[in-house]
């Protein structure tokens, strides 16, 4: 691993004397500073050479910086090391038998990656690893990539799998947005289609559940054809990659029921009968969102396939929920409305670290403005309040947030900078 000194953290208590130091007596330049409100810190650059200081300044009594001050007084806190690949580091650091606090990374200042190693493994200093990270929604669309990737988040094991791509029309994915304003960040097929991905969620804690379950196999000729459904990346494929069979799944849990959601929880036998494709998992549905999939208008029939759904009442599989709550540990349901009326994304917490499974409130990484709201929606603006609350929970909590369709980013946190969003892919 090849590591370049990044910057040496201090931890101040009294800013304004520490700048009269560095910044009037040693006459060091100073950046604008950054604020990191997860940590309850403002961090001051000043550049020296390659590298930099960071003056650290508690924001709120709880800072983790407040209480390395009161209890050790102010000084070196850390040193920073920037590495090509955050990965592979931490990877060699514990197969070498390292104590990592970060077993992952998570977001850093200027859109990076960081993770810390414990004093203990560094001979009593504190160790970040960064990654200068890219920022998805900053550069152009990059291809589909739709690799099992694994997410530790406290006790739970987060698995993101793939039921394969869907061609959505670019204009109903993205409402009133102009096509000059999304076509770079979403480029339409000549069919003015959108590529989006179908990424269920496995989370394994007490019990193993799966989050949606994609279009599954049921249907194809013209339905394939209208969508551009491609499979190749189906959930059976990518479940079994990443090592879980159906039988072992306890919990089926749906966003909602709108057919790239759903139609993977049946599939047809052998006979043409159509079964649950888990067969030992119960399955719960939101009560006022099976409603609706059963009382269907001509709005929203087209999202709606009997087939998806009403065989797992037949089987005796279905579990209605009615208002928000806990579905197992670490993990429960929040109604959000707007795309649909009882549409709903999931919250993961274990030890203090948040994840959400945003499901059709942000489909992708490109519908992080405001605005950005499907014309799919019944009640825009319902989506509309739900993402601002989302959005400002998910920065100040640090939460990884799962994108079901974005077709490259299966997961990561968003930043704000002077009121522009950006994901940090993980
Ligand atoms: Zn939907
Ligand atoms: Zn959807």
């Amino acid at each position: 691993m090849k590591a370049v000194l990044d910057h040496v953290g201090i931890a101040v208590k009294d800013l304004a004397a520490a700048l009269a130091f560095y910044r009037d007596a040693l006459g060091l330049e100073v950046e604008t500073p950054e604020e990191v409100a997860s940590q309850r810190v403002r961090a001051h650059f000043l550049p020296v050479g390659d590298a930099k200081l960071e003056l650290l300044e508690a924001t709120a009594p709880d800072s983790p910086i407040a209480r390395y001050t009161d209890k050790r007084g102010p000084g070196l806190h850390h040193i920073t090391l920037r590495v090509d690949d955050i990965h592979a580091a931490l990877a060699q650091l514990s197969a070498r038998g390292a104590r990592l606090i970060d077993e992952q990374p998570r977001p850093g200042a200027e859109h990076s990656l960081v993770a810390f190693i414990h004093p203990a493994s560094a001979h009593g200093v504190l160790v970040e690893l960064k990654q200068s990270a890219p920022v998805s929604s900053q550069s152009p669309a990059p291809g589909p990539d739709l690799a099992v990737r694994r997410y530790a988040l406290g006790d739970l094991e987060l698995v993101s799998v793939s039921d394969g791509l869907i061609r959505l029309d670019g204009g109903a994915m993205f409402g009133t947005v102009p096509k000059v304003m999304w076509e770079t960040k979403a480029p339409p097929d000549a069919r003015n289609r959108i590529t989006l991905a179908m990424r269920p969620l496995i989370v394994r804690g007490a019990r193993t559940m799966l989050i949606d379950a994609g279009l599954g196999g049921k249907d194809s000729g013209k339905f394939h054809d209208i969508y551009g459904v491609d499979r190749t990346r189906s959930l059976d494929a990518t479940m079994a990659e990443a090592g879980v069979t159906p039988d072992e799944i306890d919990i089926v849990l749906a966003s909602h029921l709108h057919f790239d959601h759903a139609g993977g929880f049946t599939y047809r036998d052998a006979a043409g009968r159509i079964r649950p494709t888990f067969p030992r998992a119960q399955y719960i549905v939101r009560r006022g969102e099976w409603e609706d999939a059963t009382h269907t208008h001509e709005r929203n029939r087209a999202s709606y396939l009997a087939d998806n759904y009403l065989p797992l009442a037949e089987a005796g599989v279905l579990q209605m929920v009615d208002e928000d709550a806990t579905i197992m540990p670490g993990v429960k349901v929040q109604r959000t409305g707007g795309h649909c009326r009882h549409h709903q994304i999931v919250l993961i917490e274990s030890k203090g670290k948040t994840a959400a499974f945003v499901a059709d409130l942000m489909p992708t990484t490109a519908h992080l403005p405001d605005a950005w709201i499907m014309g799919f929606d019944l009640y825009p603006m319902d989506t509309l309040a739900a993402k601002k609350q989302f959005v400002k929970d998910a920065i100040e909590r640090e939460t990884l947030v799962f994108f079901e369709h974005d077709p490259a980013v299966a997961a990561g946190y968003i930043r704000e900078t002077d009121g522009k969003r950006a994901v940090v892919n993980l």
